[in-house]
């Protein structure tokens, strides 16, 4: 369906080839969408057997823009389920593979809209990040990927895992197409109260300002244990080459390293159990097919026969840290220490113009080495969930090479609507200017 489509619209616009000023901002540009971004009349699914067969019903803010702007839509990408997980070993279709080594992850939960555009399937596309899931398959595959903030894009039409850490990012080879296309999917939506009605501006114009930056960096993202030595070494050097090219660069104490992991997790499962008890047989996709007279035992087989094992857990582990008697020991607490991080963030934005950490404590692991340990995964997510729990923007640049031949980035993060910041230095280390 997708193939014919995607002709059928080239055909179209070639019409208007005559007539540049007629075009789109991204006229003919070939774009993927992760499935958990509804395109109306098609196949949406989340990478779950519970929305098997299920087709969207209306566009998704986001994707009615990249239509408007005369993009080329070439499919829909595969992902964890629901946007669970780190590796997308989490599907109901089956593992992506990296495209620079097929033993290895490609990252998640975005992993097919990393490796479709590492592998020149297209030429950019969207994914969701809600504790790393553009980030962390970015870094994975030696792409650039952007996380803007939280409210920047409208979430309208995009599938809800945890919705007040939920954005939607972009995937891409350089820092000029994700500043094009943030521009084009960024504003206000009144379909999403959420979503900052803060103007936008245009980011591939502000990517040409580059000026020296105070950035801060957290020493102990780069002391902990689980940072590969490699990784340390690269960034450290990284950011003495940053003091010579003239920008200030200074530790900062970030006493909070431990705790972020955790009361992401804790969060983000009570808001997906909550988000996720609409799928229950009755209004979505798929129904057990056993003969049942019972509702409650229809979507207890439903759900137990839909959801995927990872998608479970986190239904089971949200559930459990809303319950009463666990409320304020768990989810309290954790919403405390999100307070705590907002404080925290804003401290150091009020002297600093970006935060330089890793995007992750190693390069791109093999299958099955982390699946069949839940905490190991989790903890992998250490420098990505810090960006969802604050709401601050943030991307992963492809800056570096590890001896195991994958690469992998570095991660910038800005202030909440920064963007243009975030994108001018991305921009000036990608395309360091030439001097005679
Ligand atoms: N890896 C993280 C998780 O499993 C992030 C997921 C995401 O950003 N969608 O929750």
């Amino acid at each position: 369906m997708f193939a014919d489509e995607a002709l059928e619209r080239a055909q179209a616009l070639d019409k208007k080839l005559s007539a540049p000023a007629t075009w789109g901002k991204l006229f003919g540009v070939v774009i993927g969408i992760k499935d958990v971004l509804c395109y109306d009349n098609h196949h949406v699914g989340a990478a779950s057997k519970i929305l098997k067969n299920y087709t969207a019903i209306y566009n998704a803010t986001a994707v009615q823009h990249l239509l408007d702007e005369d993009a080329i839509i070439i499919g829909n990408l595969n992902c964890d389920e629901f946007a669970m997980g780190s590796s997308n070993e989490n599907s109901s279709h089956g593992n992506v593979l990296n495209a620079l080594d097929e033993t290895r992850v490609p990252g998640g939960s975005s992993g097919g809209s990393a490796v479709a555009v590492q592998a020149s399937l297209c030429m950019a596309s969207l994914g969701s990040d809600t504790g790393g899931s553009v980030r962390q398959p970015a870094d994975f595959c030696g792409i650039v990927g952007l996380k803007p903030s939280y409210g920047r894009i409208s979430r309208y039409g995009l599938l809800a895992y945890a919705s007040s850490f939920d954005q939607i990012g972009i995937f891409s080879t350089n820092i000029e197409d994700a500043a094009i296309l943030l521009s084009v999917i960024a504003g206000a939506d009144e379909y999403d109260s959420t979503c900052s009605s803060s103007p936008v501006p245009d980011y591939a114009a502000e990517i040409k300002k580059s000026s020296p930056f105070k950035i801060a960096y957290f020493p102990q993202c780069l002391e902990h244990p689980s940072l590969d030595k490699e990784i340390k070494e690269k960034i450290v050097q990284w950011i003495d080459d940053l003091k010579s090219a003239g920008h200030s660069i200074e530790p900062v104490n970030f006493e909070f390293l431990d705790y972020i992991v955790p009361a992401y997790y804790i969060l983000t499962t009570a808001e997906a159990s909550s988000n996720l008890s609409r799928y229950d047989g009755v209004k979505f996709g798929f129904r057990s097919q056993e003969k049942i007279q019972d509702l409650n035992r229809l979507y207890k087989k439903t759900r137990s026969e839909g959801f995927g094992k990872e998608v479970k857990r986190r239904i089971m582990l949200g559930t459990f840290v809303l319950s009463t008697g666990y409320y304020d020991a768990y989810y309290t607490k954790a919403q405390q220490v999100r307070k705590l991080i907002f404080e925290k963030t804003k401290e150091v934005f009020d002297q600093y113009d970006l935060i330089i950490l890793p995007t992750t404590p190693s390069p791109a692991f093999k299958f099955g080495e982390k699946s069949n340990d839940a905490v190991e995964m989790f903890l992998g997510d250490l420098y990505t969930v810090y960006a969802n729990l604050a709401g601050v923007a943030g991307i992963s640049l492809p800056l570096f090479h590890h001896s195991n031949g994958m690469p992998f980035g570095v991660q910038v993060l800005a202030n909440k609507l920064e963007e243009s910041k975030l994108l001018a230095f991305s921009n000036s280390v990608m395309n360091p200017p030439q001097h005679a």
